[in-house]
């Protein structure tokens, strides 16, 4: 693997006499495989101009050599490779424009960034290329340019084929030249990237990377690795790591698993990780409230954090990187002899012989990593070779519904909830204000996260955290709560508390930023495991939802009209439930239940079958929710009322509405449950079915939606 730095300086390009040595472009490397035949690019700020140019040279250099046939140009990299960006923000991205190879048809890109629910990666990208700001366009560059979301995924990752820019000829082939065991570099192995993901805390959503090399003995399939990580734009997710101090995780939870906090999750991302990159624009000194100017929140990283976290990590190189704009050279070599002093500080008091090298990373640097330098032992591996086959991000979570919760004192939480809901058409917020309204709202509709204020009406938020990881079953245990900081301190219980149910890293002090926040938000909501698929959102939400609450119908009582329909429907389908079910913004609430215990009214939206149904034009069935990988794991199939075969029927209300020119929309479903899977495939059944909707629909057109007063 070969490493070569193009820029290395944060937020602006600084082009100065007094900076030249360290270098004033902004982020972006350059990784090579092994045999040349796959080039990853990190970042595109303006050091990736030169990158461009290098590129092109290559490319003629390449040509050249091909024509007085020799073999010198095979081993340059091949036209094309990944470019991985971070984030957004312009330093990483202002040198896309001006990257020359993507103006060459004969190159062929992928482009890698993490994706939101809001945009895609591609819209994001575009924004800084409208004619206002550059006069061409992203879509009209004319390399082949392919763009792929990436979501947080340390564990399997991306694997790219290290030969995919090779020429067929230059592959190795399954019995080939190199089935010698002591394959060295010079018999040119086939080589692998694994490229793994994490999530950092920044002011936007960002992505570190991990890149493994991966190099195949062909006979005995072993392979041995080197690795580098790309960690810039990251502060830490407790302030006071900042000074320093940061601790490897050991305790470990009744379950015997290490209970980690975010940011020694953050430090085993690299752990023993070759050549780390690490965002590193401050001193403690310049960061904290002491500074002149406090860079809290600014989101970076200092030098005592990333010292101690990579020397916990066991990382064998660590560069600073992301150099501040104002850091003159001469500081900058100071900043690095305070680093290296401190890692040997460390050194000494942890009496470790392992020595970690400290530089910071310069314009031009150029790092050669022997794949067989590190490795003592042959690895190993199954290779799993999936490739760009991820759903798109944006794609799965637009057809996700998402809720949060807000519980509000004092902070300006109506303005977090007006923010997420713009960015996310698909996602509720409620703000509520005291203790039992959130409690019970966490109970009623278990929403996907919750945020608190510490000082609530009525108690703490703390007191609302421990009662949901506490008495709110396997929802309360895994749900991402993020709190924010009481202004005036916390009670020796409360205390306690954060450390039992919180985190410190998810009690959030400060001065914090919306764009802090709602990244914080939109990071929880992505790592949300997807166990079971949640509805999507039709539509004509806002109107269907508004003709719903005109009929009034919701949480009223129970009705012999509508009661009657269900239990004919009960009786004459043979099933143990028959339910009038209205879907609300955020839960399914019943009108008539017949079969369910007393006291059941209503379930989340995310859970509801009916949420399902509302979308279909016709009866929606799942004969067996067991092999149905959409319902498997929900908690009303795991639970009560254990449903395995499901049949709903749209209740269509015709609607006069010239924007949505839908004619009707669903408010809810006439359903029927049952605990054995069902076979529902007869037309007369699933005719009946369509009439005992019909039935409901008429009582709901002529009763509920006349009454202008109700
Ligand atoms: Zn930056
Ligand atoms: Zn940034």
């Amino acid at each position: 693997m070969r490493i070569q730095v193009y820029g290395c300086r944060g937020s602006i390009p600084r082009p100065h006499p007094d900076m030249a040595r360290y270098g004033g472009n902004t982020p972006c490397i350059e990784v090579v495989s092994h045999n040349g035949g796959h080039r990853l690019i990190f970042d595109l700020g303006s050091g990736a101009f030169d990158l461009g140019q290098k590129v092109l040279g290559e490319m003629f250099a390449r040509k050249k050599a091909d024509a007085d046939g020799e073999a010198e140009g095979k081993k340059l990299p091949k036209q094309g490779g990944s470019i991985f960006i971070t984030h957004t923000h312009w330093d990483h991205i202002q040198g896309l424009p001006f990257f020359v190879p993507l103006y060459l048809p004969q190159f062929q890109w992928n482009i890698y960034g993490p994706e939101g629910a809001a945009k895609t990666l591609q819209e994001v990208l575009s924004g800084q290329m409208q004619h206002d700001y550059f006069p061409v366009r992203l879509g009209d560059m004319p390399s082949s340019m392919k763009y792929i979301g990436l979501s947080e995924d340390e564990n399997e990752g991306l694997w790219l084929d290290g030969n995919d820019f090779l020429d067929e000829s230059d592959k190795i082939e399954e019995n080939g030249h190199c089935n010698d065991e002591s394959a060295t570099a010079s018999n040119d192995p086939s080589t692998t990237f694994r490229v793994t993901t994490k999530y950092l805390n920044h002011t936007v959503l960002t992505l570190g990377y991990k890149v493994e090399e991966f190099v195949l003995v062909q006979s005995s399939r072993k392979v041995k690795g080197v690795s580098v990580a790309y960690i810039t734009d990251h502060e830490p997710y407790d302030h006071s790591l900042a000074k320093g101090g940061y601790e490897p995780p050991k305790t470990c939870d009744t379950n015997g698993k290490p209970k980690t906090t975010a940011d020694q999750s953050h430090g085993e991302f690299f752990k023993g990780v070759d050549v780390v990159f690490h965002d590193c624009q401050y001193l403690y000194s310049e960061y904290g409230a002491q500074a002149a100017q406090s860079k809290e929140n600014w989101g970076h990283s200092t030098v005592e954090y990333v010292v101690d976290i990579a020397f916990h990590s066991n990382v064998k190189h660590l560069l600073l990187f992301h150099h501040d704009p104002q850091r003159k050279d001469d500081a900058m070599d100071e900043l690095v002899a305070y680093a290296r002093s401190r890692a040997e500080e460390l050194e000494k008091k942890h009496k470790k012989s392992f020595k970690m090298k400290v530089d910071a990373a310069k314009e031009g640097d150029v790092l050669e990593l022997d794949p067989f330098l590190f490795a003592s032992e042959p690895e190993e591996k199954k290779l799993n070779m999936s490739q760009h086959s991820k759903e798109s991000i944006t794609a799965r979570l637009s057809a996700m519904h998402q809720s949060v919760v807000l519980g509000s004192y004092k902070t300006d939480m109506e303005t977090l909830s007006d923010m997420l809901q713009k960015d996310n058409k698909n996602l509720s917020a409620k703000v509520l204000h005291s203790c039992n309204d959130i409690m019970q709202y966490c109970k009623d509709r278990e929403p996907s996260v919750v945020v608190l204020d510490q000082d609530l009406f009525g108690c703490t938020g703390l007191q609302i955290c421990e009662e949901i990881r506490t008495n709110m079953g396997a929802w309360g245990k895994d749900v991402p709560v993020l709190m924010v900081a009481s202004k005036s301190g916390e009670s020796v219980e409360d205390q306690e508390r954060i450390v039992k149910y919180l985190n410190a890293d998810n009690y959030i002090k400060g001065v914090y930023s919306h764009a802090y926040f709602i990244t914080r938000i939109q990071m929880a909501m992505l790592r949300i495991p997807l166990r079971w698929r949640r509805a999507s959102v039709p539509p004509t939400e806002e109107l269907r939802v508004a003709t719903l609450r005109k009929t009034g119908l919701l949480d009223s009582s129970f009705e012999e009209r509508f009661d009657r329909i269900t239990r004919l429907a009960k009786s004459m389908f043979n099933v143990p439930i028959a339910l009038v079910s209205l879907v609300d913004s955020d839960r399914q609430w019943f009108k008539a239940c017949c079969g369910l215990p007393e006291g059941v009214r209503e379930t989340p939206r995310d859970h509801a079958f009916c949420a399902h149904a509302i979308l279909q034009d016709d009866v929606f069935v799942v004969p067996d929710a067991f092999q149905d990988e959409r319902f498997a794991d929900n908690p009303l199939v795991s639970g009560p009322p254990h449903v395995r075969f499901y049949a709903g029927y749209p209740l269509k209300i015709p609607v006069q509405d010239d924007k949505c020119g839908c004619g009707t929309v669903s408010i809810g479903t006439i359903c029927i449950i049952d605990s054995k899977p069902r076979d529902f495939s007869r037309v007369d059944e699933r005719n009946s079915l369509r009439d005992f909707g019909a039935m409901v629909v008429r009582e709901v057109v002529n009763n509920d939606l006349q009454q202008p007063s109700r």
